[in-house]
């Protein structure tokens, strides 16, 4: 599969397949495509991830009791798939993600218990000398979990995309996939028409927003607080090394040591102002958890939108319109679900049959709920 030049009017060049949308979901499904040889075209309305997973914490967590059952093999399976996909694009695009072992520590209620093998539960004791500046206690498990910093994610997956030949055309919003002969021949700009074989939205939060609509993404937003060691605090790394997560905070170390402290759920359209009090609020419950955090200066905040659908389940396959497919609605979970979702959508879009039922996933899911 290779770019080629066709006759319509005039000569227009075409991509095998257009994404419509840069986040980490377009840029991970472009590079699976791009290996697979497939020529590439992402449409980006602004910059390349500098939406939902720019605002990401990071947490690649497949342990946490409240992840969708619906979702289980997906989560396991893409959380499997993380060290190799790291490794495979630090040696790509020579950056590396910030790629964090060392666990996930949970405080749970009574009837929780984490949903993955390695999981086990921890006693006082032994949190005290895994991470000491942690005072709460609790019912708590240490969880084979890892994180990532999305945002060097999205900087390392574009600069090998653009290594590798992907296209790009950035600050241009698509309104609508073109159809020609009853298929989706490409999508349409304000000012431009880009030619495809396929197309894929994955505009995230947005994705509603494109015609044929069928696509029914929402914002849900969630604010989110950095905090760094105040001036004269000479303490190299991070000064907790596990995340640590709450029902009321979660914390997630940096290995540059910044800590980031999240976050909101709100259903607010797509109003991504940050709210003082709730910074407050999330500074003190990580206070709560280790006073150490409480000394630490607000570095940075930030609201992100996730993008959510009717059933909380992402997105994933083909839309009633031939050509035109989805990978979206990754709701809380999409910097975790980001390498199986580009497998199972190149798998797709190369006519295979895909290694995970996508059922559950399927756009069309909606058409037949409301009838139409
Ligand atoms: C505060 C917060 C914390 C989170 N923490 C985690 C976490 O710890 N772990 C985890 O797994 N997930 C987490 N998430 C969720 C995760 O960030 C998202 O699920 C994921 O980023 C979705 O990726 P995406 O590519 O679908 O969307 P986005 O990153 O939003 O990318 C969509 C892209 O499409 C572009 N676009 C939109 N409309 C158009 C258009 N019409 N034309 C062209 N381009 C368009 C946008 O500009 C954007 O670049 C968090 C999210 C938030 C907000």
């Amino acid at each position: 599969m290779h770019p080629r030049l066709l006759h319509y009017n005039r000569i227009v060049k075409t991509w095998d397949v257009v994404i419509v949308g840069g986040g980490v979901i377009g840029l991970s499904l472009a590079w699976r495509l791009r290996r697979d040889g497939a020529s590439v075209l992402i449409v980006e309305k602004s910059e390349p991830a500098r939406e939902a997973t720019y605002a990401a914490a990071g947490m690649v967590a497949h342990c946490d009791p409240h992840n969708p059952p619906a979702l289980a093999a997906l989560i396991a399976a893409s959380a499997r798939m993380y060290p190799e996909f790291v490794r495979e694009l630090r040696e790509e695009s020579f950056e590396s993600p910030d790629l964090r072992t060392a666990g996930t520590i949970a405080f749970v209620g009574e009837d929780e218990s984490p949903g993955c093998a390695g999981a086990r539960a921890i006693t006082d004791d032994e949190l005290a000398r895994i991470e000491p500046l942690v005072s709460l206690r609790g019912r708590t498990y240490l969880l084979p979990e890892s994180s990532v910093d999305p945002r060097k994610l999205g900087s390392a997956l574009e600069k090998t995309l653009r290594h590798s030949g992907v296209d790009f055309v950035t600050g241009s919003p698509v309104n609508e996939v073109a159809v020609l002969a009853g298929r989706a021949a490409g999508v349409r700009t304000a000012k431009s028409f880009y030619a495809g074989d396929a197309v894929v939205n994955c505009a995230g939060a947005w994705a509603s927003m494109i015609k044929p609509f069928g696509v029914p993404t929402r914002p849900v937003k969630g604010q989110m607080v950095c905090v760094v060691p105040g001036p004269g605090a000479h303490r190299p790394g991070p000064l907790i090394q596990h995340v640590i997560r709450t029902p009321e905070v979660y914390i997630v170390p940096r290995s540059d040591g910044r800590i980031l402290l999240g976050s909101t759920v709100e259903e607010a359209g797509f109003d991504k102002r940050v709210d003082p009090d709730t910074v407050q609020r999330l500074h003190q419950a990580a206070a709560n958890v280790a006073p150490a955090i409480g000394e630490m200066r607000i570095h940075e905040v930030w609201a992100g939108l996730r993008p959510g659908s009717p059933d909380d389940l992402p997105i994933l396959g083909p839309t009633a319109l031939p050509g035109y497919f989805a990978a979206t609605g990754h709701y809380r979970d999409g910097i975790l679900l980001a390498p199986v979702t580009a497998l199972v959508m190149s798998q797709l879009l190369r006519g295979r049959k895909p290694d995970f039922d996508l059922q559950p996933f399927l756009p069309l899911r909606f058409a037949a709920k409301s009838g139409g």
